[in-house]
């Protein structure tokens, strides 16, 4: 990387660091001839993310569908507009290591993956859209699945089980 003050080539790294959830690395870089110190930011090359339809049919990922759709089943739960962002975002970084192409199947198994950590009753609203429930035997199954013990916190809410099983 050359010095943009002196342009000398033999600039060196001294500091990396994560930026924008992973998508991009951050660089402080020194030039040992005249000191100056700045900053590269490294990104991603950009393929194409695809989506493979049920129907076969292919369309580029659109994070703005994943936030509509998580939005859509945290309605009324108190779960901060960023922290939909960030789901998305960081689901977008897996899918992309996955793809280039991913099935629907893949994103929607992943948004419940993410959901579960995030609200219990966002996470069996889009279960039951994604895995097309038809009964509370279903409902039980959920249930049993997410009080498998999770790393984070204990989140015993029985106030949050109720609500779910009236949806
Ligand atoms: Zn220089």
């Amino acid at each position: 990387m050359r010095c943009p003050r002196c342009r000398t080539t033999d600039t060196k790294v001294i500091d990396s660091r994560d930026a924008e959830e992973g998508s991009t690395i951050r660089r402080r870089r020194a030039c040992p001839a005249c000191q100056h110190r700045f900053t590269t930011y490294e990104r991603l090359e950009e393929v194409p993310l695809m989506v493979v339809k049920s129907t076969g049919r292919r369309e580029p990922f659109d994070q703005s569908k994943i936030v509509a759709g998580v939005a859509a089943a945290c309605k009324g739960r108190p779960v901060p507009g960023d922290r939909i962002a960030q789901l998305a975002v960081g689901l977008e970084d897996t899918m992309r290591l996955h793809g280039p192409d991913v099935s629907t199947q893949d994103i929607g198994r992943e948004v419940l993956e993410r959901l579960r950590d995030l609200d219990e009753v966002a996470y069996l609203r889009f279960a039951s859209v994604y895995k097309g429930f038809d009964g509370a035997a279903d409902f039980q199954r959920e249930l049993v699945l997410m009080k498998r013990p999770a790393p984070s916190a204990a989140r015993t809410n029985p106030a949050a089980e109720d609500e779910a099983v009236v949806l």
